[in-house]
């Protein structure tokens, strides 16, 4: 037998369940990562430490997008020659350098 305290209980449930999906869904649009941390190797990933590699800069005038070492692939990523991987279009790091103006 549906009780009224069971009937409240399962609405507020409900009701939980509905205001939380929106916010579990904001998560997963945050940050998408290119390379999958945990699919680097610790030199990969050791690199990306030393050069301190951000997948979004706030700087938006130093963005891998205008890096002489992307090369740039299907989406928001591309791939980084100093990093040996893949990187985001939006992200940066300390050897960054305008494209057209690096080592030929
Ligand atoms: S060198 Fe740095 S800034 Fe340039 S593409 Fe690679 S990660 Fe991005």
């Amino acid at each position: 037998m549906l009780t009224r305290r069971h009937m409240l209980y399962r609405v507020t449930l409900l009701g939980l369940a509905v205001g939380t999906v929106p916010l579990l869904k904001g998560c997963t649009n945050a940050v998408s990562a290119c390379a999958d941390p945990a699919l680097l190797s610790v030199g990969e990933a050791h690199m990306r430490s030393t050069l301190e590699y951000v997948e979004r800069t706030p700087n938006a005038a130093e963005q891998c997008n205008g890096c002489e070492f992307f090369r740039a692939s299907a989406g928001d990523c591309g791939q980084c020659e100093i990093l040996n991987g893949a990187v985001s279009r939006q992200g940066s790091c300390n050897s960054w350098v305008r494209r057209g103006t690096g080592p030929s």
